[in-house]
Formats: structure tokens, sequence, C-alpha cells
């Protein structure tokens, strides 16, 4: 049994080499065999030098060295890319989330043939009451309008099996966002709870407005419900057209004088209905080409029964 750690660092100078060590001494005498692959996502400080040196002196130790910043969902992909272990970890830099629950997830994996992840979630929030209540906003909104499965305070501090690893790296979008891909891939997840450690040393590198973008990228990505939003205001203008068109007639005979201007607003309710309409249908149409243009498998086999009785993986 091996185990890979995939390692976004991005200006960990100040950690990183800690993490190494308190990594090994927890996994020492409990893990047989494991490696780090480590991603450097164009650090500005000295990561890489530090990674340079940790690799110089071990031997599972990969160092996969960005040209520049391109953000902690590249490095993990990256990073996934390149392992080789039955079971692949994500794990932060900074020490927040501890190699012991490493331990505890690789525990339930070796022990339950019917798990395939155990993804962690934090169960008290170290963090604002705004920002955690944006963020259950966010994963309850996007269990409503898309497909895929979010799971409230889940990171993407998990464990995988090898198939599961398999079939995320072959998802190949640009726009990237693991925690919609872990729940597209399908597998069992189950989710344990973990306490988040404060940062060991360097900040974090997240702003509330890099949260709102990134939540974006997960509307965006999972869910083409805005396109299609068009069609039900369109539907709505032109329901509104008719309901004020027999409201101001009935008003009218029954006053005896019927305005000029219920013509023009019932128009401009209906021509504003008749555009939205048509704009939805081709944001429709747009959806269709954009969930195509990422090329996400139609399916995905965990296990084939066939009729030889043989099961083949
Ligand atoms: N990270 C990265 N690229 C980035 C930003 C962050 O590889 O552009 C790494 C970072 O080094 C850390 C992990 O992603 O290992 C989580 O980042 P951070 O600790 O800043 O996030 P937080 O824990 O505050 O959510
Ligand atoms: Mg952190």
């Amino acid at each position: 049994m091996k185990l890979s750690l995939v390692v976004p660092c991005y200006n960990e100078e100040d950690v990183v080499y800690d993490f190494y060590k308190e990594t090994n001494k927890v996994f020492a005498d409990k893990v047989d065999s494991y490696e780090f692959v480590f991603v450097n996502d164009g650090s500005k400080d000295k990561t890489y030098e530090i990674l340079k040196a940790i690799h110089k002196v071990s031997d599972n130790v990969k160092v996969i060295n960005f040209s520049r910043n391109f953000g902690k969902e590249a490095a993990m992909y990256a990073g996934l890319c390149n392992t080789t272990g039955d079971y692949t970890c994500v794990i932060d830099a900074d020490l927040q989330q501890r190699p012991e629950v490493v331990l505890e997830m690789l525990h339930i994996l070796e022990n339950d043939s019917s798990v395939d992840c155990i993804a962690a979630y934090q169960e008290s929030r170290k963090e604002s009451k705004v920002v955690s209540l944006l963020k259950n906003g966010f994963y309850k909104l996007m269990n409503v309008i898309s497909e895929v499965e979010f799971y409230p305070g889940a990171s993407d501090f998990r464990l995988m099996r090898r198939k599961m690893v398999d079939e995320v790296v072959k998802l190949t979008e640009y726009h990237r966002f693991s925690k919609g891909l872990f729940s597209f891939v399908g597998f069992n997840t189950k989710y344990i709870p973990y306490e988040v450690q404060q940062r060991a040393a360097g900040e974090s590198k997240w702003s509330v407005a890099k949260l709102f973008i990134y939540a974006v990228e997960g509307i965006v990505g999972y869910t083409t419900a805005p396109l299609k939003l068009a069609t039900f205001a369109g539907i709505g203008f032109v329901a509104a057209a008719f309901i004020y068109l027999v409201i101001a007639l009935i008003a009218g005979i029954i006053s005896g004088s019927l305005s000029s201007a219920v013509a023009i607003i019932t128009l401009l309710l209906l021509i504003g209905g008749i555009q939205f309409i048509f704009t939805g249908v081709i944001g429709e149409y747009l959806a269709r080409a954009y969930m195509q243009g990422k090329n996400r498998p139609v399916f995905i086999v965990k296990e084939m029964l066939t009729y030889e009785d043989e099961e083949s993986e």
C-alpha cells in the first residue's frame, strides 16, 4: 500500500519545511510507503529553494515547479496527475490540516472497501459569521441549481482511492472547481469532521474578493441555470402584459374611457417579454455548447459484472 500526498504551495517558505518534518514524524512506523508531490505554484519567496533542498535529501519527494502562479486548483491538478499511490490525499502546506487526520482517513479506507473517498469537513469554522453565512448560502444554492452535490464545510482535504483519482485527472477542463469535480466523478464519499488548526506560519491567500470569484467559478462551472433565467423573465413579462391588458380593459369598460397608455404599456411588456424569451432560447443553445466544450464523460463506471460472473474494474 502506497500513499501519495499532493501539497500545493504558494509562498509557504515559513511553513513548508515544518510541514514536511511534521508529516514524516506522524507517519513514521504508521505508513509503510508514501510520497510527497509538492507543487510550487509560482511562489515569489524561497519556497522552491526549500523544496529543492528537501528533494535533495529524500527519496520520496517530487517537486513540480510552475512557471508562474496558476492558482491552487491548477496546483492540485498537476499534483494529482503525478501521483502513483494506491491512495492519494490533497493537503495544504500550512499545517492547518493535520497529518494525523490523514491517518484517520487511511484507517477508514483500509477497513471499509465500500468507501472510495474520505473528505474532511470543518465542524466549527474559524472564520467570521458573515463569511460562514455566505458560504452556507452558496452551498445551499449550488445544491438546488446544480446536478452535483456540495457538502457544506467540505474542503479539498480528502483521501481518495486510485480509481477515483484516475477519473478526476481525466477531467481536463481549464476552469476547475475541484469540490465539484470530486462530486461529479461520483464514487462513495464519506465525510468526517476535522478541526482546522491555526496556520503554523505565513498568511492565507484568500480574501473575500477571491472567495467571491471562486464562488462564481463554482456556479458557472456546474450549472447553466443563469443562462436560462431569461426565458423565465420573458414568460413573466408576457404574462404580465396579458394580465395588465385584461385589468385595464375591465377598468376602462367600467369607467367608460380607455387611455392610449394601456396600449403602450401592454406593448412594452409584450416586446420586452418576447425579447427575453429569445435571449433565453440563445441561452439554451449556448448552455449545451458550453457543457459539451467541457468534454466531461457521459458516465463513469465503478465496476462491471459481466455475464461470465467476472468482476472487472
Ligand atoms: N495555494 C496555492 N496557490 C494559490 C493559493 C494557495 O497553491 O494561488 C496553496 C497554499 O500554499 C496552501 C493551500 O493552497 O497550501 C491553501 O491556501 P491558504 O492556506 O492560503 O487557504 P486557506 O487555508 O486560508 O483557505
Ligand atoms: Mg490555509
